[in-house]
């Protein structure tokens, strides 16, 4: 087990790096090497990464047959900045995207590339949905995330992100996600009597966005039959359906889409961080042929074209030729799951609950900073976890999802002896 020895001299980035960082506030140590499920630092001390960049690094960090499908192409000169202009990596991942993912799920959808991160994949959407509609507002979901920029930043619930922003967020109306208020209130009902009612003050939107699971939001997972619902309410009302699948999507729940279970039909989904593989910034906007209807160039972006991301987008995407990887999530996802429902039953101090789906897993604490002080205890014994939600209040459990069971109970087991030490305080 890992301990500290020294404390890390952090003084560059204290004195030069701008107020605004974060991560490396919850994780002060310098990291200089980082394989699979771990992270090591300066001193020599080992990380086991339940984080994973924010969902960014579902097959871990440096995989290594991406990293050599990206040597060779280097090696070969292949083009890495390419803007959107045709190369033969792009054309190989659209290939291998169309064939292996929506091909087999009988989904005919355009591929647009956006610009490198999540928020440009939903400001391509909203634009996208109000163009098609020609109407203005979009109806988001209570402590949904959708990024940082002005649009996306309009449809997040978060005040302190939302603030931010220093101008007014507006043409978006915000709904009650599901168990919003508790699990008897329907709030699929709920939202639907305001499209009935004219009375209602609330006009027909552009498009309705949503997160199946809400990672920053604190793994607030909507039940199918609820998707289900939303999904046929958009369809009554002619309402674009966009699933921000950002975080929850490339395999995060189980299957590679986040909704496929649900068996619902968006009209235009969002995915970033891990569908690039490697941590590579790279971002898809997918929408149905009807709706592709921007004229060329109308939407733009100088690094639309990460040639080596699609290199290692293509490579990962061989993982879903089988279901393999899908059962491998759920199964770990199940022993993560029992897990932190030991962790509630045996330290009712903590006042705890569990939830999530596959290998996205939250324990919710309801006791005012207790969380931070639990990923804090963790860090110091070797474990990266984060935590979300408006409060902090939930503990995220987020390894790479082929993560190997040894590392895996490894980190559950630093997790419980913080949970436990954390716990015997209170
Ligand atoms: C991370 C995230 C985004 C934003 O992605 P960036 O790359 O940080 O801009 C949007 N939506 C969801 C659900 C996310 O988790």
């Amino acid at each position: 087990m890992t301990t500290i020895k020294e404390k890390p001299n952090l003084s560059v980035f204290d004195e030069h790096e701008s107020e605004v960082r974060s991560y490396c506030r919850s994780f002060p140590v310098i990291f200089t090497k980082a394989k699979g499920s771990t992270l090591w630092d300066q001193a020599g001390n080992e990380y086991i990464d339940f984080f994973a960049g924010a969902g960014a690094l579902n097959y871990g960090h440096n995989h290594p047959l991406m990293k050599e499908k990206i040597m060779e192409y280097i090696e070969k000169d292949g083009v890495t900045h390419g803007l959107d202009m045709a190369t033969e990596a792009k054309e190989e991942l659209i290939q291998k995207l169309q064939e292996t993912i929506l091909k087999p799920r009988n989904m005919s959808y355009k591929i647009m590339f956006p610009g490198p991160t999540g928020t440009n994949s939903v400001e391509s959407a909203l634009k996208l949905a109000r163009k098609v509609t020609g109407r203005e507002t979009v109806m988001s979901f209570t402590n949904a995330f959708h990024g940082m920029t002005l649009g996306a930043l309009s449809i997040t619930g978060n005040e302190g992100k939302r603030q931010g922003a220093g101008v007014s967020l507006h043409n978006t109306v915000v709904m009650p996600y599901d168990n919003f208020f508790d699990d008897q209130t329907d709030t699929a009902r709920y939202l639907e009597r305001f499209l009935e009612d004219k009375g209602s003050g609330v006009s027909k939107p552009a498009a309705i966005i949503l997160e199946t699971v809400q990672g920053e939001g604190g793994i607030n997972v909507a039940s199918f039959d609820w998707l289900k619902r939303i999904d046929a309410v958009c369809k009554k009302w002619d309402i674009l359906l966009i699933i921000d699948d950002i975080q929850a999507g490339v395999g995060r729940t189980g299957p590679f889409f986040s909704f496929e279970p649900a068996g619902i039909d968006p009209d235009i989904i969002c995915l970033s961080k891990s569908i690039g593989g490697y941590g590579l910034p790279f971002a898809l906007m997918i929408m149905k042929p009807e709706h592709d209807i921007f004229s060329p160039g109308e939407h733009n972006g100088t690094f639309r074209g990460n040639n080596l991301a699609f290199v290692t987008a293509t490579e990962a995407i061989r993982f879903w030729e089988d279901d393999s990887l899908t059962k491998e999530v759920i199964r770990k996802g199940e022993k993560v799951r029992n897990f932190l429902g030991s962790m509630v039953d045996k330290y009712p101090k903590l006042n705890g609950s569990v939830r999530g789906r596959g290998l996205m897993q939250g324990l919710e604490c309801d006791v005012e900073g207790l969380t931070d002080t639990i990923t804090c205890t963790a860090f110091e014994k070797g474990l990266i976890t984060e935590t979300a939600g408006i409060n902090d209040e939930v503990i995220k459990v987020m390894p790479p999802l082929n993560i190997d069971d040894d590392a895996l109970d490894k980190g559950l087991a630093i997790l419980g002896e913080s949970i436990k030490e954390v716990v015997s305080k209170l």
